[in-house]
């Protein structure tokens, strides 16, 4: 797992922008980004002009931090991306897009991906009827995630204390059944629109 030693609220705003990394506190008017949306620290309110390099860098951190995947994680999507015929940058953010970990929290199921790692990790969740406990598996059009029967008062307790999200249009979720059916894999349509991609596929370019 990447492991980030700063805060992660300081992240976000050393980043600008803000990368949910924090569960519902996200939603609310406490997020440190909303209440201070400027940098940290005591130059965090004088804006630099960022080196041509540091803009590419840049947007490739925020969306590494925001999957929460390490370094090397995230060269290896790349790497895979490149490979594969079509848009690299779209290819690399559906690989990432479709992590179970970012499934079960965009499903609705937990507080953020965060939270799915470590429920993921502790065997709760089931694809297809069978035990995963790796947050990087990379899901397909059609599979099925559930809840193992003695973890569904666990999930259903975590779905309460939760915001209600909006709906993800490539995923068919039931609340009530704990299940998550994945209809295809996500369009670029269907991802943030503020991510600029092509900045990252220039940044493994150079
Ligand atoms: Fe980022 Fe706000 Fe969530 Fe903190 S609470 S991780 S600043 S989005």
């Amino acid at each position: 797992m990447a492991r980030h030693t700063e805060p992660v609220c300081k992240i976000c705003r050393n980043e600008g922008k803000k990368l949910f990394l924090k569960g519902d506190r996200c939603l609310s008017p406490k997020c440190s980004a909303t209440k201070r949306p400027y940098g940290s620290g005591q130059h965090g309110q004088n804006k630099k002009k960022l080196s041509e390099y540091a803009v590419h860098l840049r947007e490739k951190q925020k969306v590494r931090f925001s999957y929460l995947v390490s370094e090397k994680q995230f060269s290896k999507y790349f790497k895979l991306a490149a490979r594969k015929t079509g848009v690299t940058g779209t290819l690399l953010l559906q690989m990432l897009e479709s992590r179970l970990d970012n499934v079960i929290a965009k499903g609705g199921l937990t507080a953020g991906r965060k939270q799915s790692r470590q429920l993921i990790r502790h065997r709760h969740f089931l694809v297809n009827g069978r035990i995963v406990d790796v947050p990087s598996y990379r899901l397909k059009a059609g599979d099925v995630i559930s809840v193992k029967l003695n973890s569904q008062e666990l999930i259903k307790n975590t779905i309460e204390m939760l915001t209600p999200s909006e709906g993800v249009n490539w995923l068919d979720v039931d609340k009530s059944k704990l299940k998550i059916v994945v209809n295809s894999l996500p369009e670029r349509e269907d991802l943030d629109p503020t991510v600029k991609e092509q900045l990252i596929v220039e940044y493994y370019s150079k």
